[in-house]
């Protein structure tokens, strides 16, 4: 019988190219891909996993030792999706500044696709719906407003959080102290 007391559980799953592969919801599952020696340790969390007779680290960040066949996962991070928008934005209207949620706000193309504008999170931004409105098929410059921050692609840290359904820092803090100590990369975006 395995016990572990953690109140985090959750394990970033690399494939063997060290991309993105899956979030283990249960430190059980990660354990298991180490213990069948299908996955191997990069970042452990200071807590540990204990059965009658041994004690496992408990997996923080693990990398499969085989290439895992999968969907191009990371392309849902370089579509200009509202929760990728919205994330990266704090849900805060890049025009006014105002709070937005995922119901009441909208995405805004800086460039009007109407004027050739790419539906790119390069120009793509949240606006609340006044904002979104008043502009209309305009530019900013016509008309008269202004960007409070320039749209670019995400970090790592705001994909993870697209990512995660509920939030808990230390998982995340883990998880990227791991990737910036190993220098990887999670889905480099393509062009923005
Ligand atoms: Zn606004």
């Amino acid at each position: 019988m395995l016990a572990c007391e953690s109140t985090v559980s959750r394990c970033l799953v690399l494939n063997a190219d060290y991309g993105y592969l899956s979030i283990a919801e249960r430190w059980i599952d990660a354990l298991g891909l180490v213990v069948a020696g299908k996955a191997e340790v990069l970042e452990a969390y200071p807590e540990v996993v204990r059965s009658q007779y041994l004690v496992f680290p408990l997996p923080a960040v693990v990398v499969m030792r085989y290439l895992v066949r999968t969907r191009r996962r990371h392309a849902i991070f370089d579509a200009p999706s509202k929760q990728a928008v919205f994330t990266r934005d704090d849900f805060a209207c890049q025009y006014c500044g105002a709070r937005v949620s995922m119901k009441s706000g909208t995405r805004d193309h800086v460039i009007p696709r109407s004027r050739g504008g790419p539906d790119t999170l390069a120009n793509v931004v949240t606006a609340c719906r006044a904002c979104n409105a008043r502009k209309g098929d305009r530019t900013p410059s016509e008309a008269g407003m202004h960007l409070l921050r320039p749209p670019r692609p995400l970090t790592d840290d705001e994909k993870l959080r697209c990512l995660l359904k509920t939030v808990r820092t230390r998982e995340r803090t883990t998880w990227l102290n791991c990737l910036r100590r190993l220098g990887i990369s999670l889905w480099a975006s393509r062009a923005a």
